[in-house]
């Protein structure tokens, strides 16, 4: 990724979740992906309230700190905290309205694991999001294409491609499955380790995986 600094960024590849803890699962695949998609930029937005999930563990405050952390290694991934400043819950359709405003000119890349695009009909207003950027889905393990293309609603199968070069006809409304290295790493199985006191420090950045600790958090 370029870390050239823009005013207006022609490419913002942007990844919104939980992060609860972040993890290498998020930031490695993130940071392949926005490379290759040729981004100048991208954003990291912790979600609040997440509306499809129960509750957190950490908190807002902790778990925008862990994201703060993996960004100072890198001045071209930014914490986007506009979620976390809402007092409602967080769609993503808001924060991708709100960036669009902010950058007009710029092509946004939302990228999610194949697991989120599998619910992606359920998200409020998934076809504006649909008008206001394109997805680019990274493979988790545990996922085929096969089995995708079989469990996706046909509105998003007809969208889907596999091909860059296809992706950066149009600006928004395209789905693209990308291949980057699957990393078999879950929050859900970093916290369910730390709560039994099995290693966990090789699944995240060292400076998350000490904030962790010293927070004596997931426990
Ligand atoms: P949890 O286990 O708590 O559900 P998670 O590890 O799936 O959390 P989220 O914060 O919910 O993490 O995920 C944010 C985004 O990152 C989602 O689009 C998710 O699909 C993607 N993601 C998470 N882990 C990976 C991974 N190992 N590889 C690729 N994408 C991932």
């Amino acid at each position: 990724m370029s870390t050239t600094k823009r005013i207006a960024p022609k490419i913002i590849a942007l990844l919104g979740g939980t992060f609860d803890p972040i993890h290498l699962g998020h930031i490695l695949p993130a940071q392949e992906t926005a490379c290759w998609l040729g981004a100048e930029q991208l954003y990291l937005i912790p979600a609040h309230i997440p509306p499809h999930k129960t509750g957190t563990h950490a908190n807002a405050k902790q778990r925008a700190e862990m994201v703060a952390l993996v960004c100072d290694s890198n001045k071209s991934v930014l914490l986007d905290s506009r979620e976390l400043d809402r007092d409602s819950p967080s769609y993503t359709v808001d924060s991708l309205r709100e960036i669009t405003k902010a950058q007009p000119k710029a092509a946004l890349y939302f990228m999610m694991g194949m697991d989120s695009l599998l619910t992606f009909t359920k998200w409020r207003h998934w076809q504006e999001i649909l008008t206001l950027c394109n997805l680019v889905v990274n493979i988790r393990p545990g996922y085929s294409h096969t089995d995708l293309e079989a469990a996706l609603a046909p509105e998003l199968t007809k969208r889907l491609l596999y091909n860059l070069r296809q992706l950066q006809r149009e600006k928004v409304g395209q789905i693209l499955l990308h291949e980057s290295t699957p990393l078999d790493i879950s929050s859900t199985n970093i916290r369910a380790r730390i709560k039994s006191s099995a290693s966990y420090s090789k699944y995240l950045p060292k400076p998350v995986y000490d904030y962790i600790e010293q927070n004596k958090l997931y426990r």
